[in-house]
């Protein structure tokens, strides 16, 4: 048996499960270990250094650099302690995944030694050999300067003896080259105009901080069987393989025990996550076989997500210890579930208070509804954007496909809160209720325990839980920044028009609260389109969301155009999150990131195909041919190879139509190759390159079904499927 799928099988037959080593039997006893956190800090640091590094976590100063000298001394002491030898920025490339350039401590000394040192500047700033990062045309790449910055807001932390410094990426002209730059302005922004609206109730408030929590979905699958598979190997996805007679059909895997192997995976990776302060609290399967989640408690949002980042690259390396592979891809195996990541976002102040928490008082409620009304409000004014920032080639397998939220951005609220807003855009504000007795008469009760928490509705890519809000239209293998730093920006430009009209009120002489229902009222009415409540996978909704007039973008090319739209650039320009120029070569590098997936796609499909599967196909026939000419030769008549004779002719239909669809869409990816400008180049490959995929399949899938099962080359879905 020389067919690599036998081989990888064998291998998946004889797999031990490692032993998983826990530093102690209380998670508290070693969670953070590896983090050079505020505790740490403390110990490490002069009184003056610390509150120099908490001070500019807190309210941005920058750090002088004779601190910085302290600080770094003081990290490479920490580091060293335990096991360090190097030490890195660790950053976020518009690449998608971490980068890191490793330097070691020791430098050699004049005599001939050798010292450990690591310097202010060395952790302040560094100049990576940049050129081959993508920068959409801002940074030329002969230039390659391209600089990464210490972000003190986020801890740094060792991983395989490296001391990794989260930093941001910038060129050498000051433009952002990363996740992270347009993440911190947008924070910014929202910070200052939540802090202003939140003056309109309690004036104790200093600092407004946006709260996510992610919840990952992944699949795993062995490694060996991962390796058999050129398509999963090249694109993170099979471009082949009929569905197997068992899937998600039977609903057993989402409520079925942890495979022992699986458990012992996780529990590795969970111990590794909390040493790096990852508070990852739950675990499960989910629908589809081998499909699983996990999720950490949420944190401060930029710390969630560089989190959300360290545990996608820890993810990895801890699963080639139980000889696994983690498939983060949006969608391996058609005709199963894909997976996403649920952004759970929120408000939290300074003083402890979730502004997305409903409160006892209808005082508490007036804030509460604020800054709710307002998400819906920002959302709806800016939901083409919102899309934008979720889209991406592997995306657009979910979105539309009924199975993930829609590509059609809408906002579910859940009866509860729907009947309160719909009980405000009703009632009418009189001159009587304007008395103050009778103003609170006029917010609606909301209970503080909302019933429609649990009364989730999965088809809705952004919906209210209670105290927060969940977008769950973010791919599995995205950057949660994408999708935050427009969220995050869209609340903050809203609220700062809230406090404008709010103002404009209190002028012409409203009372505050007043000034309050009179503008969330309004914003109620005009924001009404964007909530829906039904099933948003229905053909139903798409018909009604048009005739509302909401979006349905559904491919990735045409949806990033809302990334340069007159209203995106006035949203952009008036908040300073990106320039015109980092717009630009945003939705340049996307466009290309997306065709250059599509062409690599394209090759593996017609390698595989010509390569791969027609031989097999072949060999099976020949074998065939020969049977029926022994069984003339023996005398027998057709009646004895009718059977045989129809899957020779079926094997050769089949074969035909895979070689002449290959051909035409390499034509196809020719013709789309001379195309210059981006954007029409990746529209072509979306609409002329891609849709000989399912065709090619489809052939394929059927030789899968006529093919002596011994000679078929590919791991079949089974196989991947149900781990053993
Ligand atoms: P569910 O399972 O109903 O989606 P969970 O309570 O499990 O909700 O929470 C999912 C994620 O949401 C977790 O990461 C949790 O920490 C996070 N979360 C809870 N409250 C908030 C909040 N106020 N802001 C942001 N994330 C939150
Ligand atoms: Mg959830």
């Amino acid at each position: 048996m020389n067919n690599i799928r036998f081989q990888a099988l064998q291998a998946v037959l004889t797999r031990g499960i490692p032993e998983v080593k826990f530093p102690s039997q209380k998670i508290s006893d070693f969670f953070g270990a590896n983090v050079f956190d505020k505790k740490k800090m403390k110990e490490y640091l002069s009184t003056e250094a610390y509150q120099g590094i908490i001070n500019s976590i807190e309210k941005g100063e920058p750090i002088p650099r004779d601190m910085a000298e302290q600080v770094a001394t003081a990290m490479k002491s920490w580091a060293m302690g335990k096991g360090a030898t190097h030490y890195t920025h660790w950053f976020q490339p518009l690449t998608g995944s971490t980068a890191e350039k490793h330097d070691a401590f020791f430098e050699p000394t004049a005599d001939g030694g050798a010292i450990e040192r690591f310097s202010g500047d060395a952790l302040a700033q560094q100049e990576p050999d940049a050129s081959s990062f993508p920068s959409g045309g801002i940074r030329n790449t002969f230039e390659a300067r391209g600089y990464t910055a210490w972000d003190p807001s986020s801890p740094a932390f060792i991983m395989a003896r490296t001391l990794c410094i989260p930093t941001v990426f910038v060129s050498y002209t000051g433009e952002a080259l990363d996740y992270k730059v347009p993440l911190l302005k947008a924070l910014n922004v929202l910070d200052k105009a939540a802090v202003d609206v939140c003056h309109y109730f309690d004036k104790s408030v200093e600092k407004v901080n946006a709260s996510l929590g992610i919840e990952q979905e992944y699949f795993l699958v062995d490694i060996a069987l991962f390796n058999a598979r050129p398509d999963l190997h090249l694109t993170g996805r099979t471009l082949f393989g009929h569905m197997s007679a068992k899937n998600q059909q039977l609903e057993d895997h989402y409520f079925g025990a942890i495979p022992e192997r699986v458990y012992a995976f996780m529990q590795d990776m969970e111990t590794e996550a909390l040493l790096l302060g990852i508070p990852l609290k739950t675990r499960h399967n989910e629908v589809a076989p081998s499909q699983f989640e996990c999720a950490p408690i949420y944190e401060e949002i930029n710390l969630a997500i560089d989190h959300n980042q360290l545990l996608m690259d820890l993810m990895d390396r801890v699963a080639k210890r139980h000889n696994f592979k983690v498939l983060l891809h949006e969608k391996p195996y058609a005709g199963i579930n894909g997976s996403g990541k649920h952004n759970n976002w929120s408000m939290i102040t300074n003083t402890g208070k979730n502004l997305l928490s409903p409160g006892k008082t209808p005082k508490n409620n007036l804030m509460f509804l604020t800054f709710f009304v307002n998400t819906i409000r920002a959302v709806y004014e800016h939901a083409d954007l919102l899309r934008a920032s979720i889209a991406s080639v592997n995306n657009d397998h979910r979105l539309g496909a009924n199975e993930a939220p829609p590509a059609i951005i809408s906002i579910f609220l859940g009866t509860q809160l729907s009947d309160v807003l719909d009980e405000i855009e009703t009632s009418r504000i009189s001159k009587k209720i304007k008395e103050d007795a009778l103003l609170w008469q006029g917010i609606p009760k909301i209970p503080q325990i909302l019933k429609d928490n649990t009364d989730r509705n999965r088809t809705s890519p952004f919906a209210f839980t209670g105290n927060k809000f969940e977008l769950r239209a973010v791919g599995s293998s995205a950057n949660s920044a994408s999708p935050m730093t427009i969220l995050n920006l869209i609340v903050a430009d809203q609220l700062k028009k809230f406090k404008y009209d709010v103002d404009k009120l209190i002028k012409k002489g409203e009372k505050k609260d007043v000034a309050l229902l009179i503008v969330i009222k309004k914003y109620i009415k005009e924001s009404k389109n964007i909530r829906f409540e039904g099933n948003g996978y229905s053909e139903q909704w798409e018909i009604e969301a048009a005739e509302r007039g909401l979006a349905n973008i559904k491919t990735t090319p045409k949806a990033l155009d809302a990334l340069l739209s007159d209203k995106t650039d006035f949203l952009f320009s008036d908040t300073g999150v990106f320039t015109k120029r980092e717009a630009h070569a945003r939705h340049e590098i996307l466009l290309d990131s997306f065709y250059k997936k599509l062409q690599i796609e394209a090759r593996v499909i017609g390698e595989l195909g010509i390569n791969v599967i027609i031989p097999a196909a072949l060999s099976y026939q020949s074998r065939l041919i020969e049977n029926v000419k022994g069984l003339k030769d023996i005398g027998l008549d057709k009646t004895t190879y009718e059977a045989q004779l129809d899957i020779i002719t079926k094997i050769a239909e089949h074969v035909n139509a895979i070689k002449s669809n290959i051909e035409t869409m390499v034509n196809a990816r020719k013709k789309a190759n001379t195309i210059e400008d981006i954007r029409d180049k990746a529209i072509e490959y979306d609409e002329k390159v891609k849709p000989f995929f399912l065709p090619i399949r489809y052939h394929v899938d059927k030789l899968e079904q006529l093919v002596d099962d011994s000679l078929w080359p590919l791991p079949k879905f089974r196989e991947l499927l149900f781990i053993k």
